[in-house]
């Protein structure tokens, strides 16, 4: 991705270099075959306030991306103007309160580097190069968000270009209403966040990871006892099944459970994967590891390295469920014969929410969490490994309350991703703050 330092320019559909600077904003190796008229790279606050003044005397509407890493390629429409804000990269930390404030480009990685040379920490996405601006939009699953919520629950203000081009500060005592939206809008947010102020959290002591390998035909049992054992897990351990063609340790189609844990002490962290080797499947796996301490900066290269690659066409789609898992076991044993190569993966993550959150756009959570992620490194392939994550998502959609914005594929399959009232609410918010839809709506929505 270009992520230069040069001053901000304005690339016009037709021009040589339009298509690779358009693509190269995108994590996502697909070509979506869509095209705005105008890409408008800003390197700093005024220099995005004249992209949306100017979008308003043209009459353009406006994508915008920051680290481009939403699956989708939301910020890649047909028509208007792609504000790209990945320029906008700064960290300034304020240790004495705690706080943080930064710009969208931001990655996450980086951030999470920042903060630990103080001995501090931000529940940043997993993998390092997702940028903080989308992430922080949709809610953000984060590292230790089960103990430490998610991460837009840690954002404590914004600073947001409107849709008149106006510069507005929002936080709790200020426009608390933007700041209500921005904490979950996601893809659909009606303004362009220049900066967010966020609150900074005690980076905590141990951070390691526990793991077990069984072979897929043990699936339906591994589920079960996950199902099973997810809500007694403790909050500081992210609890995840994930398919693999090429799992760890035997190289072949298998489960790998994960449980990267942060907490305390090394013997707190223990205590909190005892339960995988407790486990009465134990005696099945092909392989345990012992719980093993590891950077997260480690461990989100690692997961790029080995899940998340670049240079991938990736599709991805995602539901949150209620429902036991027996009825879901046939579909689940679908996904893992039909899965195609890796980087292709499934993942089933424990989420078992809490009882309550505080009152914000984000509002769709529930107990547990499948994702499909189909990658395809060639470009050539079947039709059914193209549409891998979307069928399979659409065969087990009567199990599902919703998605998550995060691995969200509404332009194929739109489903709901927000409690209706809190739709309503946004939907009020976005007619009065942006009248004339200058911001791109949600894919698969017409404003
Ligand atoms: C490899 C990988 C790993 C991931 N891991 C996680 C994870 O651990 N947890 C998790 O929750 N999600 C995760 N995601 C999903 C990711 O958080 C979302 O795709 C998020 O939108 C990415 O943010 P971005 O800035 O990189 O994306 P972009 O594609 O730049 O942004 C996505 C959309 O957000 C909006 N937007 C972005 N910036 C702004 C802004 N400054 N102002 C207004 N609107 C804006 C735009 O509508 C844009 O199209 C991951 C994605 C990938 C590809």
């Amino acid at each position: 991705m270009k992520r230069a330092g040069s001053r901000g320019v304005s690339i016009a559909r037709g021009a040589p270099d339009f298509d690779a600077t358009l693509l190269g904003t995108s994590f996502n190796a697909q070509d979506p075959g869509r095209r705005p008229d105008l890409i408008v790279q800003a390197n700093d606050t005024h220099e995005v306030i004249a992209a949306v003044n100017r979008a308003r005397a043209e009459g353009l509407t406006i994508g915008i991306c920051s680290g481009g890493h939403s699956w989708a390629q939301n910020h890649i429409r047909d028509g208007g103007m792609l504000l790209d804000l990945s320029r906008l990269n700064s960290i300034a930390i304020n240790e004495a309160n705690g706080t943080a404030t930064i710009g969208p480009g931001c990655l996450a990685g980086e951030l999470n580097a920042a903060l630990a040379k103080r001995q501090l920490f931000f529940p940043v996405a997993h993998a390092y190069t997702v940028g903080m601006g989308g992430f922080l939009l949709q809610g953000g699953f984060g590292w230790n968000s089960r103990a430490d919520g998610l991460a837009c629950q840690s954002v404590i203000g914004i600073d947001v270009v409107l849709a008149d081009g106006t510069l507005v500060h929002a936080s709790e005592q200020e426009n608390p209403e933007l700041l209500w939206a921005a904490r979950g809008a996601g893809p659909g947010f009606f303004g362009a966040v220049v900066r967010f102020h966020l609150k900074v959290h005690p980076r905590p002591r141990f951070v390691g990871l526990k793991l077990q390998v069984f072979r897929m035909r043990h699936l339906e049992e591994v589920m079960a006892w996950a199902d099973n054992a997810g809500p007694g897990v403790s909050p500081s351990v992210e609890f995840q099944l994930v398919f693999n063609r090429r799992a760890a340790g035997i190289f072949s189609h298998g489960i790998e459970v994960l449980g990267p844990v942060l907490a305390e002490s090394w013997s707190d962290a223990r205590e909190a994967v005892a339960f995988i080797d407790n486990s009465p499947l134990r005696k099945k796996a092909s392989l345990t590891l012992p719980l093993i301490p590891m950077s997260l900066g480690l461990m989100m290269k690692t997961g790029e390295k080995t899940l998340f690659l670049p240079n991938t066409r990736w599709t991805a789609d995602s539901m949150w469920m209620n429902d036991p898992i027996d009825p879901l076991l046939p579909a689940l044993r679908k996904i893992a014969d039909s899965q195609p190569a890796a980087p292709s993966h499934a993942l089933w993550l424990n989420w078992n929410a809490p009882p309550s959150r505080p009152d914000m756009a984000f509002s769709l959570e529930a107990r547990t969490y499948l994702a499909l992620y189909g990658g395809l490194r060639g470009m050539a392939a079947s039709p059914a490994d193209e549409n891998w994550a979307t069928d399979h998502m659409r065969a087990l959609q009567a199990h599902s309350i919703g998605i998550q914005l995060a691995d969200e594929n509404l332009g194929r399959r739109p489903m709901p991703f927000m409690a209706p009232a809190n739709l309503a609410r946004l939907d009020a918010l976005r007619a009065n703050y942006d009248p004339e839809s200058r911001f791109n709506p949600y894919m698969g929505r017409a404003s």
